[in-house]
């Protein structure tokens, strides 16, 4: 019976809103808590003189995991948001003028690799049906269902060895084609939920099949609409969303939570309680007083976390009608920087970056013959390279600025309005994120499935995670995924 049950869920990223949703929906009264003024987190969307930034996810994949939420709550998606369809997905560009638009059109991918490497052609049709071999047994069949016991984690071992799980994106990828720039389109997807190519779990290659399957999308109105139709959703169903909650601990009675409390003073009791706040931080400072709470976190420590980003919001006002709405714009190196990224010493002096331009989907992102964009470089964490980013920030933005000025953006200095920066420093005081990484624990295969913080913790047995930290990992799927696999586990536990 779930009559009367309560639960909290701290941080409303879409984890978080993904699993309060699938808790109100379920009967349970949920109350979600977040620190920011606005939900989102990584998320989060800055409005400025009539420019929309999104600050951090633009890539909509699986959209079917997102309209499962609205089906579950009985409610059309299409009064809370918008999907858009964006093409091509991706344009890769290079320095030497190559460029490569990934599309979801087979002829025109074929053609396009015939003109880099005739041989490849056969070698990426052997790709596609590898990564889509992944995308099955990987996400389809395992994407949501969480790994609590090391006998789950031996369940999946026939499938993962089979697949060659142990061996690396790019390694795979390199099994199949020969074309050092093919290599990277089709190696580079690691990179967005937080993983080195080279180290990363070729069952990463399960990206590129699953944009192949559901297309890649855009909310109307830019990822931040979707967050907000997200919310409303959730307090339609008469869910409690606080802002401005910034919980500093939880109260405990032995191995069981019996509440929250917030840095103003307010006090939250519930039956359940699930954090979406970056794991450390969690069991750091949340659970800082129990033993349980300081032994984990000492543990998690340990562990590689991903890189992070330094991002730069621009807002310009001309068009820009050269610019796909993403570019992948490869630098001079590739396996050097990566290696650089994710282990420091120092921030590499040129970089890969990521440039949105959501105009080229939405026009109404920003005022009339304008346009918004972002762009980001991937930085190491502050672990791994502690910049002083308060000094380094303004000279790598205005170097950032420059690059795309010469190769993408001609007349960017004279057309820019609007400017800032988000840096790891910010990832770490404005998300409580862990030395700043943008995606949390390294989805590398000793971090992922069972070897990852569980979806329900081992000790404190009404502590639930979700979120980027915990199993399947990062990105928009990951965590919505992962709210399916702990919901699962609250429901299951409070129904008792
Ligand atoms: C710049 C950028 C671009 C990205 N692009 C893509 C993309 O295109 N596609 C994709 O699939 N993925 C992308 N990702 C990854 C994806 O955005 C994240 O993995 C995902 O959004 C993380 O969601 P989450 O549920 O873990 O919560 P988070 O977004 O990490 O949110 C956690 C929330 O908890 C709150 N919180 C923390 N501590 C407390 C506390 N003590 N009390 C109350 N609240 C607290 C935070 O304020 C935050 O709102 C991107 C990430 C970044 C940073």
């Amino acid at each position: 019976m779930t009559q009367g049950k309560t639960a909290l869920v701290i941080g409303a990223g879409l984890g978080g809103l993904a699993l309060a949703i699938r808790l109100q929906a379920a009967g349970i009264h949920t109350t979600l808590l977040e620190r920011r003024d606005l939900p989102g987190g990584r998320a989060y969307v800055y409005h400025d003189q009539g420019y929309t930034f999104d600050a951090g996810p633009t890539v909509i994949t699986d959209p079917t995991a997102i309209e499962a939420l609205f089906e579950l709550a009985g409610k059309p998606m299409a009064d809370y948001v918008e999907l858009l369809p964006v093409a091509p997905f991706y344009r890769l560009c290079w320095e030497d003028g190559t460029q490569f638009d990934y599309s979801n059109d087979q002829a025109e991918l074929e053609q396009q690799i015939h003109a880099m490497e005739p041989a490849d052609v056969a070698g990426y049709q052997s790709f596609l049906k590898y990564s889509r071999a992944v995308l099955e047994e990987g996400y389809i069949k395992l994407g949501a269902v969480p790994f609590l016991t090391f006998r789950d984690m031996l369940h999946a071992a026939p499938q993962l060895a089979r697949l060659q799980a142990w061996r690396s994106v790019y390694s795979m990828v390199g099994q199949y084609i020969r074309n050092p720039q093919l290599r990277q389109v089709f190696s580079f997807h690691a990179l967005l939920v937080g993983g080195n190519p080279f180290a990363t779990s070729a069952i990463y290659t399960l990206i590129h099949a699953l944009e192949r399957e559901w297309g890649v999308w855009f909310a109307k109105g830019g990822t931040g609409a979707l967050v907000e139709g997200m919310a409303r959703l959730f307090t339609d169903l008469g869910g409690t969303l606080e802002l401005n909650a910034d919980v500093v601990s939880f109260d405990t009675q032995g191995d069981r939570l019996i509440g929250a409390r917030s840095r103003d003073g307010r006090h939250w009791t519930a039956d359940a309680i699930a954090s979406n706040a970056d794991v450390v931080h969690t069991y750091a400072d949340l659970l800082g007083a129990h033993r349980r709470g300081q032994s984990e976190a000492r543990r998690l420590k340990s562990k590689r976390f991903s890189n992070s980003l330094f991002v730069v919001h621009f807002g310009l006002k001309r068009r820009q009608p050269q610019l796909r709405h993403h570019t992948v714009c490869f630098g001079p190196r590739y396996r050097e920087l990566v290696q650089e990224i994710f282990n420091g010493p120092n921030l590499p002096e040129d970089f890969s970056l990521y440039l949105h331009s959501p105009c080229a989907t939405d026009p109404d992102m920003a005022p009339d013959g304008c346009s918004s964009h972002y762009v980001l470089a991937p930085v190491p964490h502050l672990g791994n390279a502690p910049v002083d980013w308060a000094v380094e920030g303004p000279r790598y933005q205005e170097k950032i600025l420059d690059y795309l000025e010469r190769y993408y953006i001609p007349g960017l200095r004279e057309d820019l309005v609007t400017c800032r920066s988000f840096t790891p420093v910010d990832f770490r005081d404005e998300l409580n994120a862990h030395l700043g990484s943008a995606f949390s624990l390294e989805p590398v295969l000793t971090q992922s499935a069972w070897f990852r913080p569980h979806n329900r913790d081992a000790q404190v047995s009404n502590l639930y995670l979700v979120g980027a930290g915990t199993h399947p990992g990062a990105g928009v799927p990951g965590v919505i995924g992962s709210a399916k696999a702990t919901a699962g586990l609250m429901l299951e536990d409070l129904q008792r």
